[in-house]
């Protein structure tokens, strides 16, 4: 592992434009849980039957209870953790060029990334569904569940629930990051959702060096991958950016 991180600090100090696709992992030290792996949400019920946009229109108030309730509260309380700041820094040191999040947690402009794309929306907008008034998710009043706007329509987060689109802009903006960026850190994500996971396939085959950072494989590792850090991303970022000073 010691030696991988001096790799990716030397590939980082090589190379021209990097981009980062990041996945619900980047924000597990934020106490944030993720979907799928050791302490996911999914452990608990079953994705199809509450993330899927069909659950939430047959039910609105089911997928409240279950999983938007706590993902506000959490987020609410969530801050960026070394992972997150390490990306700001990649940004900062003119590195990084793109954020490419599956996250909605917006930890990564917190952090201070300026070129982040949200691929799967976010949570801090909700909009009603009868009348589109946006509203602050703070602003959201879920003393009753579903929260319903004054016009009686029930509040839906910005969130990209499975079965519907990603956003035009976002899928256009990341193909194009991702087949034009020398180098691609994959933090933190399952690679298993698509279309982001197909990002760094294009990343690779534009060329591009692909290192994946996660405590553990993925479909990517060992194919799309040119090596995996097997670790925490908090850590492990800290780690490349100390080695990358160090360089610079
Ligand atoms: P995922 O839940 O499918 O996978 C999480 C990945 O993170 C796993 O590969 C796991 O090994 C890794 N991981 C766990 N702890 C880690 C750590 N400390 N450091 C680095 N990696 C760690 O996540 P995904 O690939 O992003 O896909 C699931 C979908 O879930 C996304 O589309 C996203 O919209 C949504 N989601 C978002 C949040 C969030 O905004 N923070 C949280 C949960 C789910
Ligand atoms: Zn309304």
């Amino acid at each position: 592992m010691e030696a991988l991180i001096k790799q990716a600090a030397k590939d980082l100090a090589a190379c021209k434009e990097a981009v980062a696709l990041t996945g619900a992992g980047i924000s597990v030290e934020s106490n944030i849980p993720p979907f799928r792996g050791k302490g996911g949400i999914w452990e608990k019920f079953d994705p199809m039957e509450y993330a899927h946009i069909d659950a939430f229109m047959n039910d609105p108030a089911k997928v409240w209870n279950t999983l938007l309730k706590d993902m506000k509260e959490v987020m609410d309380r969530a801050e960026p953790n070394p992972g997150h700041l390490g990306l700001a820094r990649l940004e900062a040191l003119g590195k990084l060029k793109t954020v490419i999040t599956q996250n909605v947690d917006g930890l990564h402009q917190l952090a201070g990334n300026t070129d982040v794309i949200e691929f799967h929306g976010n949570f801090a907008w909700h909009y009603c569904l009868l009348c589109k008034t946006r509203l602050k998710t703070g602003d959201v009043d879920i003393s009753r569940i579903p929260p319903r706007c004054a016009c009686g329509g029930i509040f839906r987060p910005e969130v990209v629930f499975f079965g519907e689109m990603i956003p035009t802009q976002a899928l256009w903006r990341s193909r194009q990051a991702a087949s034009k960026c020398d180098l691609m850190l994959v933090v933190g994500t399952s690679a298993v959702v698509q279309p982001a996971a197909l990002m760094p396939v294009i990343a690779k085959q534009a060329g591009a060096k692909v290192i994946e950072i996660n405590p553990e494989i993925t479909p990517l590792t060992g194919s799309i991958s040119d090596y995996l850090i097997q670790g925490n991303a908090g850590e492990t970022l800290s780690a490349i950016l100390a080695e990358l000073d160090a360089l610079l």
